[in-house]
């Protein structure tokens, strides 16, 4: 469906918990008994979202995967008609055991979060010494099948030194590693001085050449690729604050309570539930929400804006 300014909004992020086994130190702190929705009523939401126009769903949080019933719910996703793609991000902590039984489900991508190569940062940004396990769920989703796109969030002074690293994952493996930049953190807002730029990266790794995605890559609104001779995978940047991509912002976010969210940038929110077992006006709401989605995002000017990212899953 086109929005007020002329995007199709096609792509719903559902964040299905607050809760995360992990508690990176930028991200927020977790609410343990906030209400978490369903998968029945994700499914009904979703539906009437596939009735706006929504064809593509990645499952967020929080830590999709310790939700116990995350595979019933990509189930219940896949059935949907209009849906044609399910990705989910996730830290990767539970995915060995989840990589096959998500991919038999319907999830055909998967974005691993993984901010450092070392076991000693992996802990001190994460809170818990399970870098092996990532790595290992990492090969336990190539092995599988799964096209896999490993997610990192650069900090100045923490783990700036690290990108090159980082970057060499997509050097011998299909994998893309993407960058992204540091929004403002949920309890004191503004960290500008611990950002590092995609244009710092792209002047620092001068043999990436740019890639020319076209209008058909969904990800083309928000991440721009890069090649590098040699490398099987892609390099992506992800730019909100530096390069805001608004303009071409073709998403809209599921909370795990129920409410959505217009935009990432804005705290405002919708509570859906009230109409949950009523489609039409479930999805005539919908289409007012999405008709409400504001023009860009607040993250320069109004910190105080920001809604922990444990909530919307990024
Ligand atoms: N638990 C899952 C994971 O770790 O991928 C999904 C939720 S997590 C909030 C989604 C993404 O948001 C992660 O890649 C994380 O690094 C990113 N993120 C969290 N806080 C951020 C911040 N302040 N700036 C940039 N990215 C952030």
């Amino acid at each position: 469906m086109i929005d007020n300014f002329g995007r199709d909004i096609n792509y719903l992020r559902v964040s299905v918990t607050q809760r995360c086994n992990l508690r990176c130190v930028y991200c927020g702190t977790e609410i343990p008994d906030a209400k978490e929705i369903s998968a029945n009523d994700i499914s009904k939401i979703v539906s009437a979202f596939a009735k706006c126009g929504i064809t593509k769903v990645r499952l967020t949080g929080g830590e999709p995967l310790v939700r116990k019933d995350i595979v019933d719910i990509t189930k219940k996703i896949s059935n949907i008609d209009g849906i044609k793609k399910i990705a989910i991000t996730t830290n990767g902590v539970l995915l060995s055991d989840y990589a096959k039984p998500l991919q038999d489900a319907g999830i055909s991508v998967v974005n691993i979060s993984l901010d450092s190569l070392n076991r000693e940062r992996y802990k001190k940004i994460t809170g818990f010494d399970l870098l092996p396990t990532v790595l290992e769920s990492i090969d336990v989703a190539e092995k599988v099948g799964m096209k896999i796109r490993v997610n990192t969030v650069l900090i100045k002074g923490e783990n700036e030194d690290e990108a090159e690293d980082i970057l060499n994952l997509a050097k011998d493996r299909k994998i893309d590693v993407r960058f992204i930049e540091l929004m403002p953190f949920s309890d004191t807002g503004s960290n500008e001085k611990l950002i590092v730029t995609g244009d710092e990266l792209i002047k620092k790794f001068d043999f990436l050449e740019k890639i020319d995605t076209g209008n058909s890559n969904f990800e083309k609104s928000v991440a721009r690729y890069y090649k590098a001779e040699g490398f099987k995978g892609r390099i992506g940047f992800i730019n909100p604050i530096s390069d805001k991509f608004c303009d071409g912002c073709n998403r809209i976010r599921l909370l795990s309570d129920g409410k959505i969210r217009p935009c990432l940038g804005y705290d405002s929110s919708v509570d859906i539930m009230p109409f949950i077992d009523d489609e039409e006006k479930l999805t005539q709401e919908i289409e007012k929400i999405i008709l409400s989605k504001p023009n860009g995002h607040s993250f320069n000017c109004e910190y105080g804006n920001f809604h922990a990212m444990n909530k919307i899953g990024g």
